[in-house]
């Protein structure tokens, strides 16, 4: 159960996190505060996102 901080959410995406840990990607995603302006993501934790906007 290793946290790597250089993980963020955009790039674990890419790393078949759904499947590894879709729990855990549920947690960062519900009632989201930032959207990924670069890949349209969006998460609770703005750190995990490569260029965090907030949204309204
Ligand atoms: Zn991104």
């Amino acid at each position: 159960m290793g946290k790597s901080k250089e993980k963020r959410l955009c790039k674990q995406v890419k790393h078949d996190v759904l499947e590894e840990d879709l729990d855990g990607y549920k947690k960062l995603v519900v009632n989201p505060t930032h959207l990924c302006v670069k890949c349209g993501r969006v998460c609770n934790d703005p750190g995990l996102l490569c260029e965090p906007e907030p949204i309204d």
